[in-house]
């Protein structure tokens, strides 16, 4: 026989968690323009935004990662040198999963939380909180 417990338990399971909306995650897309020796991301600040993440942060990230120097015009983060799309893409992906979703429950709504030079990233869906680098 099935104790109250475990009843509760299948019954909770069974909810629809209602705290999370269904609605899919779509990771920005970087909008590439190429200009003489330098690549543009021309939606830089909208990446941002979606991501709410500082464009400071961002910018140092790809800067890093491409092995470029990275600095902020406008809206736009200029890159010092020729990039591809396939390669932004690729650090843009790396960067939205290492600072950005949850390991968790996989959603996008998380905040970082810097204290002492350790960032943590800190789910606002379901509360984890993991080292982020
Ligand atoms: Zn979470």
């Amino acid at each position: 026989m099935e104790s109250y417990e475990d009843l509760l338990k299948r019954a909770r399971a069974a909810l629809p968690e209602k705290t999370l909306s269904n609605e899919r995650f779509e990771p920005p897309v970087a909008e590439i323009m190429m200009q003489g020796n330098k690549t543009l991301i021309r939606n830089f600040d909208a990446i941002c935004q979606k991501l709410r993440r500082e464009p400071a942060l961002l910018s140092k990230y790809m800067g890093r990662e491409l092995a470029v120097p990275a600095t902020l015009d406008g809206g736009k983060l200029v890159l010092h040198g020729k990039k591809y799309e396939r390669q932004i893409s690729e650090k843009l992906g790396n960067f939205i999963s290492a600072f950005v979703i949850c390991k968790e429950c996989k959603r996008p709504d998380t905040k970082l939380v810097e204290s002492g030079g350790v960032r943590t990233l800190v789910c606002e869906a379901c509360g984890a909180r993991a080292p982020a680098r």
